[in-house]
């Protein structure tokens, strides 16, 4: 790091746990942000101003007047801009030196693979199932640590799935693909901060992971009840009947 890193960044390169070394892991990181929403926005904020080497920010939806209530890398000027350039911009007026690559499509399986598989990190802030699953598909397959975040409502969720442990779950296991939840997220009321809760959490687990500090959420899924303001903590096992990472899943894919 030259000397305008070391000051930009001395705030947590005096922290011992990260140092200049923790530092350094997160200059060369690559975080994939699915989704420039309400919680892909905070979460990018902090990737960017925490100085990670790139984002991926992927958003095929533009900016609309009822996004601006909780996506806060987005502006009341640049309705009808994709979210992945408004986010973009944004980032790049908070830190320069972070490569920011917007990806303003949504993407598919096969897109995700290639993305996943460029990643130190993904954070799955996307607001509907069939990306979830296809994040957590690529993940599986490529052995990726997956931040997962969810609200809708006054309720959040966040949990790690750091598949490079053997005996990690992940995301089908608590949640197998088939159980029919709602595909109406897009259309739900949400409490703005409590995106901004939950997108910063996944933000912290994200660089934990890249500097490998802590105990992160792996194996365990937090509840938040933001209306009474209460936290709950699952665990989370793998499941042995996963189709995605169960011993089964091999073959049915094949
Ligand atoms: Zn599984």
């Amino acid at each position: 790091m030259n000397d305008e890193e070391l000051l930009r960044y001395s705030r947590h390169v005096l922290l011992n746990e990260i140092g200049v070394e923790g530092q350094e892991r997160i200059r060369a990181a690559t975080m994939l942000v699915i989704g420039a929403g309400g919680l892909g926005s905070p979460a990018a904020y902090y990737l960017a101003s925490a100085g990670v080497a790139r984002i991926l920010l992927v958003d095929g939806d533009s900016v609309d007047l009822t996004n601006l209530q909780r996506q806060i890398l987005h502006t009341t000027d640049r309705v009808g801009m994709p979210k992945a350039e408004s986010g973009q911009k944004t980032l790049a007026a908070i830190n320069p030196e972070v490569d920011v690559v917007p990806i303003a499509r949504r993407v598919e399986a096969a897109d995700l693979e290639t993305l996943v598989a460029d990643a130190t990190v993904v954070l799955d802030c996307s607001d509907n199932f069939a990306t979830r699953h296809a994040a957590n598909r690529a993940c599986v397959a490529h052995r990726k640590p997956l931040v997962s975040g969810a609200a809708v409502r006054f309720d959040g969720q966040i949990a790690v799935f750091d598949l490079r442990h053997e005996d990690s779950p992940c995301y089908a296991c608590l949640f197998p693909p088939g159980d029919a939840e709602d595909e109406l997220c897009a259309v739900m009321g949400v409490f703005a901060p409590l995106t901004g809760i939950i997108g910063t959490m996944q933000a912290a687990e994200a660089l934990k992971l890249a500097t490998e500090i802590g105990e992160t959420l792996q194996g365990r899924l937090l509840l938040l009840d933001a209306l009474a303001m209460r936290w709950h903590s699952v665990r989370v096992s793998r499941d042995p009947g996963c189709p995605v990472c169960g011993p089964t899943a091999a073959r049915q894919a094949g």
